[in-house]
């Protein structure tokens, strides 16, 4: 068959289980998808596996992730070619950012050659897409210049913290803190940047680092970010108490090197942007900036264009979703481009999820009921 000639399915005709899995009203890709809170659906991070060679206490904790742990076959994970025609469908109702992430996204073997494929995709408009991906940096200096030249733009790597003690019991499997920093050096010879650093700050195990991590990153070109420990999950066990206010952050660095604010480069921006301050109190480009990602002491619900896809294709509105909407069916039994799109439309126009906000509203000590289940940050990548 010509390549070129992409098959049509007519629904009325199809087996029973696809029809019943789309709707019978259209919603055809126009570029802006709007929820039912008005947020349109600009970002698409993609989870490309489940697998994971840390075992961060925060993320994968070692009692939960054992040699024992189930993960995905490799037949259910989406192929490069579904992850491609899926993020083209969503490119089209006005997804302008990609993410890939994971899992530890280095992990999938040949990951580069999604990123070439992904990155042939524009936007509406007819630009490439913002493509980027985030990784613990353990493969990263093997990796950095492949990806670069398959045509990734920036990465965001995961680091802790600086001292090796700390940083090989975070991620539990004692891996060095120099191997990371190697990949860092790797991504940024390769031009993948600007390049972000998040730094997951736990009260009581790592907050003695944040210091030391603005003065090893001030004036480096690289973006550190501090995220507020999250109750993603149920497998981490949170707790608000080991929670270190994203303010409590700025204020520690800000008394060794002042900060002032900046104002956020888009809307639906996760991180609230501090530039590091010259001797008259402005912004100093040469020393550049850092990020808090205050998720649980200040919701960003109102303004969260994200959707998230895991890696067997089930698509999740919310990071703390407790369940997706399957689109491998519709990938695998014949469905149209356009059915599929329609499928996505009808599922964002559906989203009302504000998790977070609705949590603050229910006071900064409540998490989600004891028990309730709920999708792990490892599967669907943050
Ligand atoms: N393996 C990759 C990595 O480590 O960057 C990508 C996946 S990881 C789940 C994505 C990001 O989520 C990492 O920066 C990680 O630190 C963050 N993360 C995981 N669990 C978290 C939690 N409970 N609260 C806040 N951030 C978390
Ligand atoms: Fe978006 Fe859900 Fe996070 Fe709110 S809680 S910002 S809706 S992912």
């Amino acid at each position: 068959m010509d390549k070129r000639v992409i098959p049509l399915l007519d629904v009325r005709q199809a087996p029973q289980a696809l029809r019943a899995r789309v709707p019978a009203h259209t919603v055809a890709p126009t570029g802006l998808l709007l929820d039912r809170l008005g947020r349109p659906l600009t970002d698409l991070r993609i989870s490309v596996t489940d697998r994971f060679n840390f075992r961060c206490s925060y993320c994968m904790p070692k009692e939960v992730f054992d040699k024992d742990y189930p993960y995905l076959p490799h037949r259910d994970l989406l192929s490069f070619e579904e992850i491609t025609r899926v993020a083209r469908l969503f490119a089209a109702h006005g997804v302008r950012k990609l993410r890939l992430t994971g899992g530890e996204p280095l992990l999938r073997k040949n990951i580069e050659n999604l990123v070439e494929q992904l990155a042939q995709l524009r936007t509406v408009d007819g630009q490439p897409l913002d493509l980027t991906l985030t990784t613990n940096g353990s493969l990263l200096a093997r990796k950095a210049q492949a990806l670069k030249a398959a045509g990734l733009q920036r990465v965001t790597v995961s680091l802790d913290g600086l001292d090796d003690a700390v940083f090989r019991r975070m991620n539990d499997v004692d891996f060095p803190v120099e191997r990371v920093l190697e990949g860092l050096a790797a991504a940024r010879e390769a031009g993948l940047g600007p390049i972000k650093v998040n730094m997951v700050v736990k009260r009581g195990t790592n907050e003695h680092e944040i210091l030391p991590m603005a003065r090893y990153f001030r004036g480096s070109g690289v973006v550190l970010r501090f995220i507020e420990y999250m109750d993603v999950g149920a497998t981490n066990g949170w707790r608000m108490d080991e929670v270190l206010p994203s303010a409590d952050v700025v204020r520690r660095i800000d008394q060794e090197f002042p900060l002032v604010p900046l104002e956020a480069t888009a809307p639906g921006e996760t991180a609230q942007r501090w530039a590091y301050a010259d001797a008259d109190g402005r912004p100093d480009p040469a020393l550049g900036e850092i990020g808090v990602i205050s998720s649980v002491t200040q919701a960003f619900c109102h303004d969260c264009s994200r959707a998230r896809l895991s890696t067997e294709g089930q698509l999740y509105l919310c990071l703390f979703a407790s369940g997706g909407h399957d689109l491998r069916p519709l990938l695998r039994e014949g469905a149209s481009d356009a059915d599929i799109a329609s499928a996505i439309g009808h599922i964002w126009q559906g989203r009302a999820d504000r998790y977070s906000e609705l949590r603050s509203e229910r006071g900064p000590d409540s998490a989600a009921a004891p028990g309730a289940r709920r999708v792990e940050m490892s599967y669907i990548g943050g």
